[in-house]
């Protein structure tokens, strides 16, 4: 939630510390309705129409945010090659996805500048039946996890006989490291103790 303006941050904050007297009993309960009733926050959406329609999606621009560090407001026309001074405009595909960092699996959309065929950020999707446009920060992220020098791109396995702990890896391929967690899983399963067991889940806000 933002604030409007200085004046009203300042009126937030002299609310916070009201409160915080108020724990200590020096100011009363009605100095605390006031303080609520002089804050004025700016609304948080109550639509989604902060996304673009999905009519544009496949051709939607939109200024570069970085662009402010190339010059001022002064500059004229987009850029191009004609106009290497003009204002960065990205042209963008927007393109339908889901985050894959938790099991709620919300909507997402990946804004792809054409240019590059890269993907500049993630938002929300408004259309998303569950998420409907909203997301963690994580979610967000998915940006550091595909571009990331650092990210993992293949799947590890401990390398042959170093400890846990000891931080030594080999690669493996995807059919062995998913046919070694599946047999581990379905192990469990069959013979593991109660929590094992319930520790074993494989969907959605379920265990099984
Ligand atoms: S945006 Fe957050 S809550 Fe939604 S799937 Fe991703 S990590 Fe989970």
């Amino acid at each position: 939630m933002y604030l409007q303006s200085r004046r009203t941050f300042l009126k937030g904050a002299a609310f916070s510390v009201a409160g915080a007297a108020i724990a200590k009993g020096v100011f009363t309960a009605d100095a605390m309705a006031e303080s609520i009733a002089e804050s004025k926050f700016t609304d948080t959406p109550d639509s989604l129409s902060f996304y673009p329609p999905m009519e544009e999606w496949s051709d939607f621009k939109e200024l570069d945010g970085n662009d402010w560090k190339r010059g001022g407001i002064e500059r004229k026309g987009v850029r191009s090659e004609a106009n290497p001074d003009g204002i960065e405009v990205n042209d963008y595909v927007i393109v339908p996805t889901a985050c894959s960092n938790c099991e709620a699996s919300c909507g997402l959309t990946a804004w792809i500048d054409k240019k590059t065929f890269t993907v500049k950020k993630y938002m929300g999707n408004p259309l998303h039946p569950a998420s409907r446009g909203r997301n963690c920060a994580k979610g967000y992220a998915t940006q550091s996890q595909m571009y990331d020098p650092d990210r993992i791109a293949f799947p590890l396995k401990r390398a042959p006989g170093s400890a846990r702990g000891e931080g030594k890896w080999i690669r493996t391929t995807w059919d062995e490291a998913m046919t070694t967690i599946g047999k581990k899983m379905g192990d469990t399963l069959a013979v593991g103790d109660e929590l094992s067991k319930k520790n074993c889940y494989v969907s959605c806000w379920s265990s099984k």
